[in-house]
């Protein structure tokens, strides 16, 4: 099937994720038994709004959190934390994931290493903001 197929998975996959981080690092920074604190609950809430929204669903070749540029500052901040927190604890449980993402990030250096180290980090730069 057509790239685009495939694409959109990665999409799909994202949203399916997303909960698990957050319930991961709920369950490591609050102490949270069961389901998610309220605050986690919120910022689950948004980023799965965020991505609902994400104009690029259909052609996300780099895994994750590209939302990251559009959410609000704390909301990034958080969605950050959650994927320090989280992130090697997927490692354990999502291995596929962790080695594809792994795979998507290298990818994704050497093709930003191409188009030239300048323009990278000022993009960067520009995107913290
Ligand atoms: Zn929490």
């Amino acid at each position: 099937m057509s790239s685009r197929t495939r694409e959109y998975k990665a999409w799909e996959r994202e949203k399916k994720l997303i909960p698990v981080m957050i319930r991961k690092y709920c369950r490591a920074r609050h102490g949270t038994k069961e389901g998610l604190c309220e605050e986690c609950a919120a910022l689950q809430g948004y980023a799965l709004f965020r991505l609902e929204k994400c104009p690029f669903k259909r052609d996300k070749k780099f895994c994750s959190f590209c939302g990251i540029h559009c959410y609000k500052p704390e909301m990034r901040a958080k969605i950050k934390e959650v994927m320090r927190v989280a992130g090697p604890r997927m490692l354990f449980s999502h291995p596929f994931f962790a080695m594809s993402h792994a795979a998507a990030m290298i990818r994704h250096k050497r093709q930003a290493r191409k188009e030239g180290k300048e323009r990278e980090s000022s993009d960067r730069e520009a995107k913290d903001v």
